[in-house]
């Protein structure tokens, strides 16, 4: 039973989040009619509960009709952990909170998530594209760098900036219990900025950014425009640069393409080491299929990793989504991974991707289906006529594209995961009931992937 709430939870929400949240998760008994399941930490027991606590409720009532409440609760200190590799969120005891700050407990609140287990330097892949921006990490990680400060990586989306950043907080948590590293979002960054000024406590949150050894700012883009945070970004990166600490900051384009932030910033952005992370090579994508299969433990065939190698180009993100797909159906349906299976699983999938589909495009052909606006699939309304088709194009971008429930979620006005899934959900069950409007679905998804 256990198992197959996991399998359908884990297809619910997809491979990436599973793993990032529940793949820790332990069934500790049934008793009367509650469930009983066990966190590694607070953190995760938290962020479960909140996240996916209902689901998890539902999934285990239709196991089990007995089962009223599912409780989530911490496994004592000392338990025995299924997944060693992954025992804590934050390696060494360190303590979650202490070295790095996506830990600490005042993060939950925006659902930022602590660093991921899976991003460190041994499962980063080093190829041409990446190796430059890979030695400076390294170099970073390694301690003081005086000429790598600021760090600045840039690239397309998808192509390892994220990865390596968390590689090298881990690296420095792991090694060094003084240094005190804090990674997030530049989002992140002026949210905690903004919050601080409405509570007027931005003395607390200066003092707090300008103790930490080692500040990394991620998706730096994301400033552009917002002129406050920019300033206040400013002063905090020239105060930890003048005490001799680190700062590491990552954006999709190189400091002097950054229009819209602010010169002087730029400049100084671009003082110390700037490394481009560049699209991937065929071999590279080839190489980290291979890594990634290898670890899944899944015997993936050659041909099917040069055949994924080849078609799915855009970037590493996508790559990894097409072969959690393939690896989520071996294991679902107890087959080998073979080309066939890859042929079929990915056919959407393919197809949709050689025209290099996207959600807009979705949302467009949708709204002019349903001869609707196209602002009404980001819109707040919920009339029928309106919310269904918005409900299809969750469900065709769920089907045509990798992107994340998440992802899909914010192309639609921002809205949470839970309500993708709902409307993937609501659109199977309506397509197995109703065959007009199943055939309506699949015309809508043969005229975007001709
Ligand atoms: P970015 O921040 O540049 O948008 P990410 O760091 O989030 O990209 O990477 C996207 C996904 O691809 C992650 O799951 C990451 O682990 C994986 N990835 C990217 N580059 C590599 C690589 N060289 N080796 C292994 N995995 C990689
Ligand atoms: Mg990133």
């Amino acid at each position: 039973q256990w198992s197959r709430v996991r399998a359908r939870l884990q297809d619910e929400i997809g491979e990436v989040e599973y793993r990032n949240w529940l793949r820790q998760a332990v069934l500790h008994g049934l008793d009367g009619d509650e469930i009983t399941v066990m966190m590694p930490t607070r953190f995760l027991r938290d962020w479960v509960n909140k996240e996916y606590g209902a689901l998890l409720t539902s999934f285990w009532q239709a196991e089990n009709p007995v089962v009223r409440r599912v409780d989530i609760r911490t496994r004592p200190a000392g338990a025995a952990n299924p997944a060693p590799d992954l025992a804590e969120p934050l390696p060494g005891g360190a303590g979650a909170g202490k070295t790095a700050t996506a830990a600490r407990p005042d993060d939950r609140a925006d659902g930022a998530p602590p660093l991921d287990p899976r991003f460190t330097f041994d499962t980063f892949v080093v190829g041409k594209p990446n190796e430059f921006a890979y030695a400076c990490a390294r170099r970073v990680a390694d301690g003081p760098a005086p000429g790598f400060n600021p760090l600045f990586l840039y690239g397309g989306v998808g192509l390892g900036k994220t990865h390596l950043m968390h590689a090298i907080a881990w690296e420095l948590s792991q090694r060094a219990d003084e240094v005190t590293v804090a990674y997030m979002s530049a989002e992140k960054f002026m949210h905690r900025f903004v919050s601080a000024l409405r509570r007027q406590s931005t003395i607390e949150f200066k003092n707090e950014l300008r103790s930490v050894d080692v500040l990394m700012v991620d998706d730096l883009q994301f400033l552009i425009g917002k002129d406050g945070t920019q300033e206040e970004f400013f002063h905090t990166f020239n105060a930890l640069v003048d005490s001799g600490k680190q700062i590491i900051v990552s954006a999709d384009k190189s400091p002097s393409d950054l229009s819209g932030i602010e010169d002087r910033l730029r400049t100084r952005l671009g003082c110390g080491m700037v490394a481009d992370v560049h699209a991937t090579t065929y071999e590279l994508r080839l190489a980290i299929l291979e890594a990634k299969a290898s670890r899944a433990g899944v015997p993936v065939p050659g041909r099917v990793m040069e055949f994924l190698a080849q078609k799915i180009t855009a970037n590493v993100r996508e790559l990894e989504g097409a072969l959690n797909r393939l690896i989520a159906h071996a294991h679902l349906f107890d087959r080998p991974v073979t080309l066939e299976a890859a042929n079929e699983v990915l056919h959407d999938l393919l197809r949709a991707y050689d025209r290099k589909i996207t959600i807009e495009e979705i949302q467009k052909q949708v709204s002019e289906h349903y001869n609707i606006r196209i602002s009404e699939m980001s819109s707040v309304r919920r009339a029928r006529n309106i919310a269904r088709p918005r409900q299809v194009a969750m469900y065709l971008a769920k089907q045509l594209t990798t992107r994340s429930l998440p992802e899909i979620g914010r192309k639609f006005g921002n809205r949470d995961h839970t309500t993708v899934m709902h409307a993937v959900a609501k659109v199977t069950e309506l397509m197995a009931a109703d065959a007009d409007f199943a055939e309506d679905v699949d015309l809508l998804k043969r005229i975007l992937t001709v």
